[in-house]
């Protein structure tokens, strides 16, 4: 345990002593396996974490517990779109942000002074005064953007993405239609629904299509940074 985890767990024991909290030690000990882990955990890894040092508590006990390190200000819950809660340290003073991968469930921090000022300005722009704030930034991780190919199935691409059709494997109907939907190759479109079933939704253009799924596995596409081909002009 390093010198800051000497310092919260000090002073986390003084506030559930003055408390008259039960079971203390066991509290002492949650906190210990807590401030141990840098990761961002759920109920379920603390609990295994917990076993994994001889502590076998009940499930119910260590949620309270965390939830109570939650409201003394020693944690803070997290919940990323599609994770379950997690848990992870709150060092005063210290403040930082996330990048998910939608993939594998990734989570990596991140602190950058210049964000943080900007978020303060454009609040107070529109009159706020800022109290909190949240910044998640989802997407591939290097790891998982690495094991993709450099071609895939246009019924592959993750919403959000942005893609460069670079063949039409159909045949000759297949590309009939979507010369019809005016999509061609070396087109830049951008995924804004994919759900796995049912049709994907893209933007091409200025119009939204909607292409079927059959169609998407036929349309091989690479991923792409450029923004969209066209920026689309407010109305006058
Ligand atoms: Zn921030
Ligand atoms: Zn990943
Ligand atoms: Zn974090």
């Amino acid at each position: 345990m390093d010198k800051r985890d000497i310092v919260e767990r000090t002073n986390f024991k003084a506030l559930v002593e003055a408390d008259g909290s039960d079971r203390l030690q066991d509290r002492l000990n949650i906190i210990d396996v807590f401030l141990d882990t840098e990761d961002h955990i759920t109920l379920e890894e603390m609990i295994r974490l917990l076993k994994e040092k001889g502590y076998d508590y009940d499930p119910d006990f260590v949620r309270r517990c965390l939830n109570r390190m939650v409201e003394l200000g020693f944690a803070q819950r997290k919940q990323f779109e599609g994770q379950p809660i997690r848990y992870e340290h709150r060092h005063l003073g210290r403040h930082h942000d996330h990048l998910i991968c939608t993939k594998c469930g990734k989570i990596v921090e991140f602190a950058n002074e210049e964000i943080e000022r900007l978020q303060m300005k454009v609040a107070a722009q529109q009159g706020f005064h800022m109290l909190q704030h949240r910044m998640e930034i989802y997407g591939l991780c290097d790891e998982c953007l690495a094991q993709r190919r450099p071609l895939m199935p246009l019924s592959m691409a993750k919403a959000g993405e942005r893609v460069v059709v670079k063949e039409m494997t159909g045949g000759r109907q297949a590309r009939a239609r979507l010369a019809e939907m005016g999509l061609r190759v070396g087109d830049r479109i951008e995924v804004i629904n994919n759900n796995g079933l049912g049709r994907l939704i893209l933007a091409h253009d200025c119009t939204r299509l909607a292409v079927g799924r059959g169609i998407a596995h036929k349309i091989m596409v690479s991923l792409t940074d450029a923004p969209p081909d066209v920026i689309c002009q407010e109305d006058k």
